[in-house]
């Protein structure tokens, strides 16, 4: 009897295809391995998803399979499953999520041990003239040419090309003219696998951990899935709660991801884990692809106890979960931003529960997960309030230590006293005391380069980008400005064009703090982290040991100095403007500013001599301000949640949010409203493919400019779907079914639970 095998190509098309298994293949088609299939005209590399001997509709003759491209499959029921879940709640096809669960390095197979690096080929003296000349013309090279002089003159070609926004091609170019050449080096080990570490014992838990840990254990033993929302400030313990819940789970004979944002995947995180278990698998954004394949494959075999990884470590191959640990669960990193646009700890709770139900893992025992978190998302609270979730508590620091003692300065007040100013007195002499009683300051604020607008005074007008609808940050360091958006740069005009007045820099980033700090405290070590600073492979971690072994006094940064770190000697937290980004046209705006605000708290008064902080802010009554101070999250999350509630906005209700982009703003136009009118029912008669009338439960919003209306050319429009309840969120996926994507001169993008509104 022939067998066909269905298959789901990495494209928005909908719906799975089959193709004859010929004999040759017949045991070994099964279904998570690839397949070359014949598509089209064209030929293509396709994940099997199933294998049956069903006939195949009538009037269809399914082509044979051309090639099977591994042995083993690469993922098994329990992945493909997810994945397809992945795509019923994102709006993708199973494909696409499929193609997405896979590292990249997996699917074109081991590359080998060596990476393709860029040097420049000329004198580092000649650069600047070099990039003078080609910026006429060639704006992506002389950037690419910049940076790479900039970084010492030798990156991995990838990560130039991530640096500079380009492709390969103005990297080629530039080899042409001579200016620089590739070369295959030898990849070094990763840095967080060799670096050595002594084991450490489990530690006695305090009765708070030790009953937290024993509810979890408990669930587990159980069967079935559970999610905890596990409510600990920083230091509170609840990373020796993973590493016993993990014990536990491994001694069971299962394995264990924790899922951490990328920026908190520091080899100090790792270190922690190798530090309690021989096996640990790391996927991280700096490795390898030959790294990569390497730590799938070992996953794959069940070799890793416990996989570290960022948002995508949610699809690890590893054969026998039993538990997830979602750490910081409120960071918004774990929402992919491109097809699939998934969040990985909705992806963590569905892998639990398809782990818990499997029949090959019947021991009897289920797989929890752990969202762990100073400052629960709203979506977590809400869920541990209705008790779809279960929430436990750590309510205090292990080693004891105080609440931070904080201060906060009202910069408006401030400025009218003495004009504009990000360093007010109090934070001054906050700063001379505590580096005068030998201890170390951190500086917080969320906003790099120099100064983030560039006005003329005449026409108050502001510097923009030419593909952006947004304000150009000056970077006095590179001599550049820069869109953050992106990433297009040129040198800083003098004047304004029209007015031909000289520009006046408005506000500052962390690179003007810098600059302020040295010359106020000549004689303290000052460093900058940000992600201007720290692109190196390794960057990040160096200087934090020099913050740790006392090298640095003072450490400036972007959130990227936020979490994680654990310094005792830290005296002083300084927060420069909290409430930047609280009036950003975003509903989760007074949740990210709270957040922020909490977790920065939270880095000091971790030693003996206590800590202080220092926030400074515009509106320093807003509730995201004063709760975030106080690290109080149940005062927040209740005012939060009333506002939420009032406005129809998450974690009651979910939203749709639909994207249309196009060159030219009639076209992008044109296509939103078609789609809105096929949301609302009201579309002409024959466009009515997706069911007529409108959704229940759902109020269609738009079509209307995004809050940034125009992006890399692109003009933007959006629409967004306030829907009552999940059952409305299907029935818009099902109306757009095979309508987004690109046509007609414009692209449409999906964006389901959207984390930003911008
Ligand atoms: P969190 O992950 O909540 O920030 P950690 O697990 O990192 O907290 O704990 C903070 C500090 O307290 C760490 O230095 C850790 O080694 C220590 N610690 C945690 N639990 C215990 C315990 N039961 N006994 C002694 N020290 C502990
Ligand atoms: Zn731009």
């Amino acid at each position: 009897m022939p067998r066909y095998a269905r298959v789901a190509p990495p494209l928005p098309v909908e719906g799975l295809f089959s193709y004859l298994v010929p004999e040759a293949l017949l045991d070994r088609v099964v279904p998570g391995v690839r397949v070359t299939v014949p598509f089209g005209r064209q030929k293509l590399q396709a994940m099997c998803v199933a294998v049956d001997d069903a006939p195949p509709p009538e009037g269809i003759t399914p082509k044979p399979i051309s090639a099977l491209l591994e042995d083993e499959p690469l993922i098994d029921e329990e992945v493909l499953q997810l994945a397809g879940w992945v795509a019923k709640h994102t709006g993708c096809t199973w494909g696409e999520a499929l193609d997405a669960a896979l590292p990249r390095a997996v699917k074109i197979g081991n590359p080998g041990r060596r990476v393709r690096h860029a040097r420049l080929a000329i004198d580092a003296h000649a650069v600047p003239g070099v990039v003078k000349q080609l910026l006429e013309k060639h704006e992506k090279q002389a950037r690419a040419l910049r940076i790479l002089a900039d970084r010492g003159g030798d990156l991995p070609v990838r990560e130039l090309m991530s640096l500079a926004h380009v492709s390969d091609s103005p990297l080629k170019s530039l080899v042409k003219l001579g200016f620089l050449e590739f070369a295959s080096v030898r990849v070094e080990h990763d840095p967080m696998l060799r670096m050595p570490v002594a084991r450490t014992e489990p530690l006695q838990l305090t009765p708070d951990q030790a009953s937290v840990t024993g509810a979890m254990i408990d669930a587990f033993e159980a069967g079935g899935s559970e999610t905890f929302v596990l409510q600990g400030v920083t230091g509170s313990g609840k990373t020796e709660v993973y590493l016993q819940l993990l014990r536990h789970v491994i001694d069971a004979g299962r394995q264990g991801i924790v899922l951490v944002p990328e920026i908190a995947l520091t080899p100090q995180t790792v270190k922690r884990f190798r530090e309690r278990f021989e096996q640990v698998a790391v996927l991280h954004s700096h490795l390898t692809d030959a790294e990569r394949a390497d730590q799938w494959r070992r996953i794959r075999r069940g070799e890793a106890q416990v996989v570290v990884g960022a948002r995508s470590a949610v699809f690890a191959p590893v054969p026998r979960l039993g538990c997830i640990v979602v750490d910081e669960e409120h960071e918004t990193t774990f929402k992919q931003q491109n097809v699939p646009r998934y969040h990985a700890r909705e992806v963590a709770v569905e892998r639990a529960r398809l782990a818990a139900a499997r029949v090959d893992g019947a021991d009897g025992r289920g797989a929890v997960v752990v969202l762990g978190t100073a400052t629960p998302s709203l979506e977590a609270t809400h869920r541990a309030r209705t008790g779809l979730y279960t929430r436990l508590l750590l309510p205090e620091r292990v080693a004891g230590g105080v609440l931070p003692d904080v201060h906060v300065v009202d910069l408006t007040v401030e400025e009218r006293r003495k004009g504009y100013t990000f360093l007010s007195d109090p934070l001054r002499a906050a700063i001379e005391d505590a580096l005068g009683r030998g201890g170390q300051v951190i500086l917080f604020l969320n906003r790099r380069g120099w100064a983030s607008v560039l006005m003329c005074p005449t026409c108050r007008g502001s510097l923009k980008c030419p593909s952006c609808e947004v304000s150009m940050t000056l970077h006095q360091r590179a001599v550049r400005v820069i869109c953050h958006y992106c990433g297009h740069e040129e040198p800083p005009p003098e004047r304004c064009a029209t007015c031909d007045k000289p520009f006046t820099a408005l506000s500052f980033g962390t690179e003007k703090v810098e600059d302020e700090v040295r010359r106020s405290f000549p004689r303290a070590l000052v460093a900058r982290m940000d992600s201007d600073t720290m692109s190196g492979r390794g960057a990040h971690a160096s200087v934090l040991d020099r913050f740790a072994e006392r090298k640095v006094d003072l450490l400036i940064g972007t959130q990227m100095i936020a979490k994680g770190l654990d310094f005792p000697n830290t005296l002083l937290v300084g927060v420069i403007c909290a409430d930047s980004a609280l009036f950003l046209p975003d509903y989760r705006a007074a949740e990210r500013t709270y957040q922020l605000l909490a977790q920065v708290v939270g880095r000091t008064g971790r030693g003996p001599k206590g800590g202080r902080v220092v926030v400074q802010a515009y509106d320093p009554r807003h509730y995201s301000v004063t709760c975030g101070m106080r690290q109080d999250q149940e005062a927040f999350a209740a005012r939060e949640l009333a506002e939420r509630e009032a406005a129809g906005y998450p974690p009651f209700g979910r939203l749709v949010r639909v994207i249309a982009q196009a060159p030219e703003a009639p076209d992008a136009v044109k296509r939103l409203t078609e789609l809105t009118d096929l949301l609302r029912g009201d579309a002409a008669e024959g466009a009515l493919v997706g069911g007529a009338g409108p959704i229940d439960g759902v109020t269609v919003l738009g079509p209307a400019p995004a809050p940034i209306p125009r992006i890399n050319k692109q003009y933007r429009f959006h629409a967004v779907c306030k829907c009552h309840d999940d059952a409305g969120v299907e029935h818009v996926l099902a109306r757009l079914a095979g309508k987004t994507g690109p046509a007609r001169r414009a692209r449409v993008l999906l964006d389901v639970d959207p984390v930003t509104m911008l």
